[in-house]
C-alpha cells in the first residue's frame, strides 16, 4: 500500500495526500498552521508559554498572533504563492479548544473564502468533548490530541493543573478528569469518523515505560496513528519540571520506545514539531515570508 507501517487501505486513501500523515506526500503537499489560540485550559511542566504549544512547535520563536480574519488573510495569500498548500491547522500557541470561538470562526470563514484546504486541529483533549459536534460541523479531517498518559499518578507528574468546570484543579484528580476527558474525546471522533492521530511527548523517567500502556489503549480507542516525539529540553525553552532540569530524551532512547511500540498503533517518525504558525512544506518554514506585514503589502 506504501502506508507507513501497517495502515489499512481505507485510511491510507484518506491520508496519502497529507503531508503530516505521508511520508511520501510531505515531500509534495504543503500546509500551514495560523497562531489564533493563545490560551490554555491546562499547565504542562514542560510548557513555556512565551513560545509556543510544545504538542507541536519548536521552542526559541513567538508566532505572530492572529485574528480569525488575518489568519484566513494569510492562508488565502499563502495559497496563492504555494500552491501545493492542501492542509491548515489550528495548533496553538496555547490550545485550539480552549479558544474555540476563534479556531471555528477561523474553519467558518475558511469554508467561505477556500472550501478545498483541509482543516485540522491539534489539542490536549480537556475541552474536545464538548466540540465534537462543531468539529464534524466544519468537516475537520483529523485531530490530533496529545496523551502523555493513562494513568493519573503518572499525569499528575506532568500536569500540575487544569481549569476546568470554571475552577482550578491540581494533583491527581486534574490528571485523572484530563485522562478521561482524553478517552472520551478520542472514543467520540472514533464513533463519528474523524481521523484522529495521538501524540506524545517522550519525558525520561517520567513516562518512558509508560508509553507502551498509552499506546495499547489509544490503538483500543481507534486512533489511526501514535507519533512518539522527544520532550525538546533547551535552556531557553525554560523547561523545568519543578525546578530541577529535565533532560530530552536521546535518539537511542526515542527510538527504543518507539522500537517497543510498534504493532501497537501505527507510529508516524517524519512529525517536524512545527512551530504554531508553520508555512510550507514540511522540513522548511516560511513562515516569515508570510507575517501580517508582507501579507498586506501583497494586496
Ligand atoms: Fe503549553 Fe500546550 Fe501544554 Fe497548554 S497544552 S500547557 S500550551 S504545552
Ligand atoms: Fe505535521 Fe507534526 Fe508539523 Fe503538525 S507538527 S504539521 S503533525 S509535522
Amino acid at each position: 500500500s506504501g502506508g507507513p507501517d501497517d495502515m489499512p487501505a481505507e485510511i491510507w486513501e484518506k491520508v496519502k495526500n497529507h503531508p503530516c500523515y505521508s511520508e511520501e506526500a510531505h515531500h509534495h503537499y504543503a500546509r500551514m498552521h495560523v497562531a489564533v489560540a493563545p490560551a490554555c485550559n491546562i499547565q504542562c511542566n514542560y510548557c513555556n508559554r512565551k513560545y509556543d504549544c510544545s504538542n507541536e512547535s519548536r521552542p526559541g520563536v513567538v508566532s505572530q498572533k492572529l485574528t480569525p480574519e488575518q489568519a484566513v488573510k494569510k492562508v488565502v495569500a499563502v495559497a496563492s504563492e504555494i500552491p501545493q498548500m492542501t492542509v491548515l491547522g489550528v495548533a496553538g500557541p496555547g490550545d485550539s479548544l480552549a479558544n474555540p470561538k476563534k479556531t471555528f470562526e477561523t474553519f467558518r470563514l475558511l469554508q467561505e473564502q477556500a472550501p478545498d484546504i483541509k482543516l485540522c486541529i491539534s489539542t490536549n483533549g480537556l475541552a474536545l468533548p464538548d466540540y465534537v459536534d462543531e468539529i464534524c460541523q466544519y468537516n475537520v479531517d483529523h485531530v490530533t490530541i496529545t496523551i502523555n498518559m493513562v494513568d493519573p499518578a503518572v499525569g499528575a507528574k506532568i500536569y500540575p493543573w487544569i481549569f476546568w468546570d470554571h475552577r482550578r484543579i491540581t494533583g491527581y484528580e486534574a490528571a485523572k478528569i484530563l485522562h478521561e476527558r482524553q478517552m472520551l474525546g478520542l472514543e467520540m471522533l472514533t464513533a463519528r469518523g474523524v481521523l484522529t492521530k495521538i501524540n506524545s511527548v517522550l519525558i525520561p523517567g517520567i513516562n518512558d515505560q509508560h508509553l507502551m500502556d498509552v499506546n495499547r489503549e489509544v490503538k483500543k480507542r481507534g486512533a489511526f496513528l501514535h507519533n512518539i516525539m522527544p520532550l525538546i529540553s533547551e535552556a531557553e525553552h525554560g523547561t523545568v519540571f519543578g525546578l530541577t532540569g529535565q533532560r530530552g530524551p536521546s535518539a537511542q532512547e526515542l527510538k527504543a520506545v518507539q522500537d517497543a511500540c510498534a504493532g501497537g498503533a501505527n507510529l508516524m517518525r517524519h512529525c517536524r514539531q512545527c512551530r504554531a504558525d508553520a508555512v510550507g512544506l514540511l522540513g522548511e518554514d516560511r513562515s516569515d515570508e508570510f507575517t501580517l506585514d508582507k501579507i498586506e503589502e501583497m494586496e
